[in-house]
């Protein structure tokens, strides 16, 4: 069976690096997963954290790479602390958490290890995983590999970040992010089907579409909101995110928050369009209250 890690072609910078013999790529992760942290989490959104919490698998890089990233520490690793971990192991930890009352397993940040963890869920499966599975990532992803997940993962969250070629050439060097991220998202939906929460108000599958509120984004996040909203209406979910917190690095227009004003007409756009389906989180609310203790 061919081996995905060389001539790894797995997101859309397509390095073809080889990565079964120790070379890397723009993601500088290797052959294997990476893993930087395993907890219950309560930061997703009430439908994914419930009470009883997330059980939130933290996989470290990213081929992404925004330069305001709010997971930065793992996000362009490798850290020094990731543990490797093999599909059977992954396999494990995901039972581990069922065990432990978790109400999904929710895969952060996975693509650039996807046959890894494609094997990963399936064994899990086998073996008794019953909670459904979540991947959670940057949209900047290709429908080849999300593909790699089909009739494995039952809820996608994927980020819609950027509907200008401007902002994602400048923030994330990605200027092709808006028409791969749609193709990424309609995948996602044809695979995990409606927003369908259970009786226990979890949801169970479906797909929720984040959306972080970047400052002086206003016009690219209203372009982002008509896309989703007239390609999906109520079909998804759409999660209005206001936690961007400038990182030490953010310069100029990053720098800052943005405004309360901004978040407030955003939400109240979305509101206009007919969406039920929505989470619009409280503007108080910081990004780095947000990130776990990674590294520790
Ligand atoms: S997954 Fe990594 S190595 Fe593979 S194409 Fe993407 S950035 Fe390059």
């Amino acid at each position: 069976m061919e081996n995905l890690f060389e001539n790894c072609k797995l997101c859309p910078r397509r390095c073809g690096a080889d990565r079964t013999s120790g070379k890397t790529g723009f993601c500088r992760m290797p052959d294997y997963p990476l893993v930087n942290l395993i907890k219950l989490h309560f930061g997703e959104e009430p439908v994914i954290s419930g009470s009883s919490g997330s059980g939130t698998v933290f996989f470290e890089g990213c081929s992404l790479g925004c330069v305001f990233c709010q997971n930065y520490s793992i996000s362009r690793g490798p850290t020094g602390f990731g543990k490797k971990m093999d599909p059977s192991s992954l396999s494990g930890a995901y039972l581990d958490l069922q065990e432990q009352g978790a109400n999904n397993i929710n895969l952060v940040t996975p693509m650039h290890f996807a046959p890894a963890v494609a094997e990963s869920i399936a064994l899990a499966k086998n073996a008794g995983l019953k909670i459904p599975v979540a991947v959670n990532c940057s949209g900047y992803d290709l429908v080849s590999t999300v593909r790699l997940f089909d009739g494995l993962v039952d809820i996608y969250m994927p980020d819609m970040k950027y509907f200008s070629p401007k902002f994602s050439s400048e923030y994330s060097n990605a200027p092709d992010y808006f028409g791969v991220c749609c193709s990424a998202i309609d995948e996602m939906v044809r695979q995990a089907g409606e927003f369908t929460l259970g009786s226990d108000g979890l949801l169970k599958k479906g797909v929720i579409v984040r959306h972080l509120i970047l400052p002086g984004g206003l016009f690219d996040s209203k372009h982002i909101i008509d896309y989703l909203t007239s390609r999906y209406e109520n079909k998804i979910c759409i999660s209005l995110m206001s936690q961007y917190t400038p990182m030490p690095s953010c310069t100029g227009r990053l720098a800052q928050k943005p405004s309360k004003r901004t978040c407030d007409t955003l939400a109240d756009y979305l509101a206009s369009k007919g969406q039920t389906n929505a989470f619009i989180q409280e503007y108080e609310s910081s990004g780095n209250e947000m990130i776990p203790d990674f590294n520790s």
